[in-house]
């Protein structure tokens, strides 16, 4: 099964909308499993700002299996030049579309890992309420620094082992979820994980997504900065700042292009 992917600020993005992105990984998390556990990503501006430095992410990239456009800026970059991807798919709407595909015959396993302590219980009773067919089989926040402490690590994958999920949920922030779920894919018990950021704290209502006119219209960004200013001000500062370069960059690279609004 292949599909188009776009190259774009180094990274290839497959050009899918939500209702196949969603086929694809119901078919990973209900056949056989893999020798290593299949992962999703999510490119936003700050990733492809993170990208331009961060070899670990580069090569978390490198070997994920989708890649989905969850920035709207990323989509209308894509379409200025003329490689148009169909719409934005992001962590926070593609694991409630998950969720929902799920039925009787085939119940989903989740497994929900990140967010502070005690925010992931709540994710969970949220989504058994919501979602009948999903069984959240565990729940755990790392304690800050995990990611260098190999006996904690070892303590996540057992967890995980037990629990035995067909999917798990990473809710680390970018670029920690991403480069944990590659540093250990081949020892993760689950088919597919999704790296989601602030997704289990949207699920048990910690934090509140912007309103559907402001996701539609990119002004995403502008509602989160409401939300939590003293940490994201700074990384959108910086954004600001590195992704009108990339844009140039990419704009200025070699071939023909034309924009290519139609999508
Ligand atoms: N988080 C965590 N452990 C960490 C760092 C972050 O569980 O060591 C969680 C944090 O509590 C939040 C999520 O990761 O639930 C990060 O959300 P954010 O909005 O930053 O996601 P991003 O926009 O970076 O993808």
């Amino acid at each position: 099964m292949q599909n188009e992917r776009i190259e774009m600020f180094g990274v290839e993005i497959d050009a899918l909308r939500m209702p196949t992105a969603v086929d694809r990984l119901m078919c990973w998390l209900h056949g056989e499993a893999s020798t290593e556990a299949r992962f999703v990503v999510t490119p936003n501006v700050d990733h492809t700002v993170l990208l331009q430095t961060s070899a670990p992410l580069r090569d978390a990239y490198q070997d994920a299996s989708l890649v989905l456009a969850d920035g709207w800026p990323v989509v209308l970059a894509s379409r200025l030049f003329g490689k148009p991807l169909p719409e934005r798919v992001t962590g926070s709407d593609l694991i409630p579309a998950l969720f929902q595909a799920a039925s009787s015959a085939a119940p989903l396993k989740t497994f929900l890992l990140g967010a502070a302590p005690g925010v992931a219980q709540r994710a969970a009773v949220n989504v058994h309420r919501q979602f009948p067919n999903v069984q959240i089989v565990g729940t755990y926040s790392p304690p800050l620094g995990f990611e260098n402490d190999p006996e904690e690590n070892r303590q996540i994958l057992e967890r995980i082992a037990e629990a035995q999920p067909q999917l798990l949920v990473i809710g680390l922030g970018a670029p920690k979820q991403e480069i944990w779920i590659h540093q250990h894919r081949q020892e993760v018990a689950a088919k597919v994980a999704v790296c989601a950021g602030a997704t289990i704290d949207f699920l048990a209502g910690e934090k509140s997504r912007a309103p559907r006119w402001m996701q539609r219209t990119g002004l995403e960004w502008l509602y989160r900065i409401g939300t939590d200013p003293q940490r994201l001000a700074k990384r959108y500062a910086k954004d600001a700042i590195v992704f009108p370069r990339l844009l140039w960059n990419e704009w200025t690279k070699p071939g023909l292009r034309s924009p290519d609004f139609s999508k």
